[in-house]
């Protein structure tokens, strides 16, 4: 079979490495001169940062790429597990840390909280058997509503308990939790598919597994390396790789599809589009309008090189914001971007010391926004900086803006002109209820046959595990109908 992948971002690259080991004929098509997509890199004046995802989880589903198309993981990347994972700053400069050891957390979050250990571990262990359900029910393959899915889905909603099912993420941690500091670090997971804490149900809390129990890890020289390792695996299976060529036009003529991009055209039998989904049917020619009320959230990065180092901060960090529920409703529901924002701060240069200069830090700092592309203007944009600035120089006892001796700025805009992400959102359609989680995009066209969708936008959610599991899922739904 002849097949055109569409975007060389992480899910496309490993669905055309699977596609290509099975022996088909793949052409990558990238509107880019380089892979990655949302998961690029940024270099300037002696710093290098990762473009967007920072956090690395589940290194097996990223394995399980190589592993298919017969090759050793370790030839192509390598990666180590992080001992101290996230270090989550609160308003009275106090912080707690979580570990790759879920018993340490608990004791680490209780010094700091007063939250009994007992109770977290009790908490986290029935999220644990939720999350379990869910990844053998709703993850792995398609939502088909026929018995042997009812009956899973079953199972797991006496699990996870009707009322996690229709209360949101934090009624239901105030009430079952009751303490702000553990409450804050449960509803930051619902950031983790750009919804809302106040609007997802409750049972997403299940997504905290993933940090508190599996653990997080670095590959070494940074995200960059996974794009990247995916690129020589494609050259390896013998993949045709085309950057600089944007898609312009997808259409199909008798059983044949025809992708028309600004160098040229290519011909196919099947067509996987690693672009965003609703630009995907633009590019089919469909009138597309979905409203920022229905996309997840997006984000400003700005990437400092920083000239000291600070060793109170640690790879990931978060810094709380003084009142989550109002940024929140100022995100979701009068979409503008807060003025007291939560900020998240990376610095690969603490594992990585070649992306900084000497005694110096590459500070990758985020903050959530809406997505729209009418919110950013230089004025917006400098508010929020202010914003940021003044927060970390509080907790962080120091002068920030001084300490700023470089900087680039990613905004809803240049991450839509840069990757396609629709409006700038980052994991396409929002998350904000169960319709919504239902009724996620599934990796099959229901009607245009031969046209599958992969990436962090479709089936089964967001981010590089569930992209990379959309490449399994896509692959194994078109050996089924070829
Ligand atoms: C700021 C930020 C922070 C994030 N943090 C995390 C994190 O910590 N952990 C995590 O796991 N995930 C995170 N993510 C999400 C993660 O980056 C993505 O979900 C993941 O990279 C999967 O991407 P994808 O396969 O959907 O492809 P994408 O990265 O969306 O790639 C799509 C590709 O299609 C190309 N393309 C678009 N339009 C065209 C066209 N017309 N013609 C040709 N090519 C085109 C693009 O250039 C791109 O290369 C973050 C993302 C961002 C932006």
């Amino acid at each position: 079979m002849k097949i055109v992948v569409l975007g060389a971002g992480i899910g496309g690259l490993s669905v055309a490495c699977r596609l290509s080991s099975l022996g088909h004929n793949v052409v990558v098509v990238e509107k880019n001169n380089s892979p990655g997509g949302k998961a690029s890199v940024v270099k300037f004046n002696g710093y290098t940062f990762d473009a967007g995802p920072s956090l690395f989880t589940y290194p097996e589903w990223l394995d399980d790429v190589f592993v298919f198309c017969n090759k050793n993981p370790r030839d192509y990347y390598t990666y180590k597990k992080l001992n101290l994972v996230t270090r989550y700053f609160f308003n009275d400069k106090s912080y707690f840390d979580v570990f790759d050891d879920v018993n340490k957390t608990a004791k680490s979050i209780e010094a700091v909280s007063n939250f009994p250990s007992s109770k977290f571990l009790k908490l986290i262990n029935h999220w644990q058997l939720v999350y379990q359900l869910s990844e053998e029910t709703f993850l792995s393959g398609k939502i088909k509503f026929n018995p042997p899915f009812l009956k899973a889905s079953m199972k797991w909603f006496l699990k996870s308990g009707f009322y996690s099912i229709f209360t949101s993420m934090a009624i239901y941690n105030k009430k079952v939790i009751n303490n702000n500091k553990v409450e804050l670090l449960f509803n930051r997971f619902a950031t983790y598919t750009g919804s809302s804490p106040y609007k997802t149900p409750a049972f997403m809390n299940q997504l905290s597994v993933v940090e508190l129990c599996k653990g997080a890890y670095y590959p070494d020289n940074g995200i960059y390396s996974i794009p990247k390792s995916l690129e020589k695996l494609a050259v390896d299976m013998g993949v045709d790789i085309r950057y600089n060529n944007q898609v312009r036009a997808i259409s199909k003529e008798n059983d044949s599809w025809l992708i028309k991009t600004s160098k040229s055209h290519f011909s196919a039998d099947i067509v996987v589009s690693n672009i965003d989904y609703c630009f995907t049917r633009k590019l089919m020619g469909e009138q597309f309008n979905l409203p920022t009320s229905k996309l997840s959230t997006s984000g400003i990065v700005f990437y400092w090189g920083v000239s000291k180092t600070f060793k109170d901060l640690k790879l990931h960090n978060v810094f709380f914001s003084d009142d989550y529920q109002k940024e929140f409703s100022q995100i979701i529901d009068d979409v503008i971007f807060p003025d007291k924002p939560t900020v998240y701060v990376n610095v690969s240069s603490k594992i990585d010391s070649h992306h900084a200069k000497n005694n110096c830090e590459n500070w990758f700092v985020m903050v959530n926004v809406p997505s729209s592309l009418e919110l950013t203007s230089k004025k917006s944009v400098t508010k929020l900086r202010d914003a940021v600035i003044n927060l970390l120089s509080v907790k962080l006892n120091e002068s920030i803006k001084e300490l700023i001796e470089c900087e680039r700025i990613l905004t809803p805009n240049t991450l839509s002109d840069d990757t396609g992400a629709y409006k700038g959102s980052i994991y396409g359609v929002n998350q904000n209820s169960l319709f919504k989680i239902m009724n996620r995009k599934d990796n099959k066209d229901k009607f245009d046959k031969g046209l599958y969708y992969v990436g962090g936008t479709v089936h089964p959610g967001g981010g590089i595990p569930l992209a990379l599991l959309s490449s399994k899922n896509t692959v194994n739904q078109i050996i089924k109908d070829y």
